[in-house]
């Protein structure tokens, strides 16, 4: 618990830093931005507006990586709603399984006392996808890729109490050296290269799991596999009331 808080002080720290610049920034990309689509509407001249539409791409992409910031530094306003976890999951990998490949098996599971979590469904989509890219990009000869919910007691002394649940995506892959997984959740920490990792996608997930009033952890073995693990508080009530769990224990192996 004493390392937890180390690092959860590192984390706070890095999140003001960041919080400040990210904003400023995104403001200074919509000038940019706007200016393009004045051009755009300003000229026929194809030359110039295949350059500006080129900037305007460019800030839209920027848009996305200060986005992914602000996740993670606690300075957006999440919409904080009671969500179905077999809903998610079903979403999360209609978007993920074109993204993987035929060698990528998908399992899930939740289990039936599973049904709500307090989270910003948006925000969720993003880190579960976000995990499933990450989880494929670390089995590049395939494996299998397991969503989890179960409602479990979090590591005690992390969370205050409460009802949680454990959402863990679980892959077989490289796994990660311990000096590598100690910084994971660290905006720009990416092992792929310039041009391939941003660094931003755990750590949105560490902020935004924050945020909602959980957390994230991470565990890895070298060459065995990660699981990544977000708490969520569980939400009292079930906003739509429809049947528990369509897909529990199903598999979606294809
Ligand atoms: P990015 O994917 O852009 O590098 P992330 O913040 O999502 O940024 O991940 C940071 C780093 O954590 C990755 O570069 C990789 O080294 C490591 N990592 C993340 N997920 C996994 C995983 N499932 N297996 C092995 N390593 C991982």
């Amino acid at each position: 618990a004493q390392q937890a808080m180390v690092q959860y002080q590192k984390m706070e720290s890095l999140g003001r830093l960041t919080g400040g610049v990210a904003h400023d920034f995104n403001n200074l990309l919509n000038v940019v931005q706007g200016t393009m689509e004045l051009i755009l509407m300003m000229t026929q001249d194809e030359s110039i507006r295949a350059r500006a539409r080129t900037a305007k791409a460019a800030c839209e992409r920027g848009a996305r990586l200060t986005a992914q910031l602000l996740a993670f530094a606690r300075n957006q306003t999440l919409d904080l709603t009671p969500l179905r976890v077999d809903g998610l999951f079903e979403a999360v990998l209609g978007m993920a399984r074109p993204l993987l490949g035929r060698a990528i098996a998908l399992q899930v599971f939740v289990a039936p006392d599973v049904a709500c979590v307090v989270a910003d469904t948006s925000q969720m989509e993003m880190a579960l996808l976000n995990l499933a890219i990450n989880a494929r990009d670390a089995m590049p000869d395939g494996g299998t890729i397991t969503f989890r919910a179960t409602r479990e007691a979090p590591p005690a002394g992390l969370l205050p109490a409460g009802e949680y649940v454990r959402i863990a995506v679980i892959d077989n892959g490289s796994g990660m050296s311990p000096d590598v997984a100690a910084r994971v959740f660290e905006p720009f920490f990416t092992t792929k290269g310039v041009g391939k990792g941003t660094g931003l996608g755990l750590s949105q997930v560490y902020g935004m799991a924050h945020q909602s009033g959980g957390m994230a952890q991470v565990t890895s073995q070298p060459g065995q596999g990660t699981t990544i693990e977000i708490w969520l508080p569980a939400a009292a009530q079930d906003p739509a009331g429809d049947d528990t769990a369509a897909l529990a224990g199903s598999d979606l192996t294809g």
